[in-house]
């Protein structure tokens, strides 16, 4: 099938589609549309088979055995490792630590650069638009370290007031960490220049990319950040992987953080010495099958090619954009200059929740609430929106259904 969508975009969008068996599901009698994708995105068959052919032909423990099925399983585990480090362009394999999440990783840097390094008075910048899973462990650490934890504002479009963040930069300011890219606004905060204002004045930066990285091509030595975190599952590879980069020096100055097999060099009761890097931040066996099929997901999305992939993406942004804004009572919250295909909105008089209800009686899937960034709801004054984000594989016609969907919501409650 041809799909309007196709004449528009260089991808051939009706064969990608295809690749993603979950798009034939059917919900409540009408063919799924998955606007979730800012939450996690579905999965190609490609990254489905690399999961089941480990499973089949590989399943291993990893760096301990010497048979055949260890050495081949630890062998695809480290050529994940250095996809992925060409993937964000880091200098070195040994500066991609594997996590469990963005969460994951940021948590790392918190409990272990930041209990090494920061102390009682020092000041650890974040922004109104943060994830909670960047402000709570900050939070904690300043609990425990007696840091002040400072917040750069934003305006009413959702963009940072980057006057403010430079008048709040002082001697004091020991570490600053943001968002790329905001999962609720989905504003493209202009990270090389927060980097090189926090570098001048000698703290160390952090960037939560969890949504930026399968939207922008990410290049940690050009933005030359001191970390960078993010989520396979946000990038069409499975769940319960994450990323964390660190430049070697950082990393290598840190301490350790969960203790356990791997992660030693030598342990006797009296002393433990440490492994080196990435392993002295990989206590335990990681989760080898979902990193060995992440490789496949970040090879979907290159051979794709993400310049492609945002100029389509940018497209449904702009066609869902007018669409939207063509429905009376729908408020866009979020309308930066640069935005990556993210649409946050609400309605008068409809509470969020029943949107997100009545549109998945019509199968479709949105996301209601405050997506995890509270203070950011609590700056626009709202309880939470509803929330469409897009990836490769939608298209304009799923647009189309959303609109008539949310007509049918406020024919019957507005
Ligand atoms: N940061 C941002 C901006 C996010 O959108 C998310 C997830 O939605 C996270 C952090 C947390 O990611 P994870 O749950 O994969 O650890």
């Amino acid at each position: 099938m041809l799909l309007e969508t196709d004449t528009i975009s260089q991808l051939d969008i009706a064969q990608i589609r295809s690749d993603f068996p979950i798009l034939n599901e059917v919900v409540n009698g009408k063919q799924l549309v998955y606007f979730d994708n800012a939450a996690t995105t579905q999965k190609p068959r490609q990254v489905l088979d690399a999961l089941a052919g480990y499973y089949e032909h590989t399943n291993a423990n990893i760096h301990r055995g010497i048979h055949h099925l260890a050495e081949k399983a630890t062998a695809e585990f480290e050529a994940s490792r250095r996809r992925i480090q060409k993937f964000m362009n880091a200098r070195l394999p040994e500066e991609v630590i594997f996590t469990y999440g963005t969460t994951d990783g940021i948590n790392l840097v918190a409990q272990t650069y930041g209990r090494a390094f920061l102390k009682e008075g020092d000041e650890i910048i974040i922004s109104t638009m943060e994830h909670h899973s960047n402000i709570v462990p900050w939070q904690m650490l300043c609990e425990e370290k007696g840091c002040v934890l400072r917040i750069i504002p934003i305006n009413d479009a959702g963009e940072l007031l980057m006057d403010e963040y430079e008048k709040m930069l002082s001697e004091k300011t020991k570490f600053v960490s943001v968002v790329h890219v905001s999962n609720a606004l989905g504003t493209i905060n202009p990270v090389a220049q927060i980097i090189e204002k926090a570098h001048a004045v000698g703290a160390k930066v952090l960037i939560d990319g969890a949504q930026a990285s399968s939207h922008i091509d990410i290049d940690v030595q050009a933005l030359d950040c001191d970390f960078y975190a993010f989520s396979l599952h946000k990038l069409y590879g499975p769940t319960g992987v994450g990323v964390l980069y660190g430049k070697e020096e950082v990393l290598n100055a840190m301490p350790p953080w969960r203790g356990g097999g791997e992660m030693i060099k030598e342990v006797t009761f009296e002393k433990t010495t440490f492994n080196e890097l990435p392993y002295k931040f990989e206590a335990g066996t990681p989760n080898i099958a979902d990193v060995v099929a992440s490789k496949t997901a970040v090879e979907y999305l290159e051979k794709l090619g993400k310049e492609a992939v945002a100029d389509y993406e940018n497209y449904l942004l702009e066609y869902a954009t007018d669409a939207l804004s063509s429905i009376e009572g729908l408020r866009i919250v979020g309308t930066a200059a640069e935005k990556i295909s993210v649409i946050s909105f609400f309605m008068d008089g409809i509470h969020h929740q029943d949107i997100g209800v009545l549109l998945d009686q019509q199968g479709i899937a949105i996301r209601t609430g405050h997506h995890c960034t509270q203070p950011l709801m609590q700056r626009f004054g709202i309880p939470g929106t509803s929330r469409a984000s897009f990836a490769v594989y939608n298209t304009t016609e799923e647009i189309d259904r959303l609109v008539s969907g949310l007509l049918k919501v406020k024919k019957m409650l507005g």
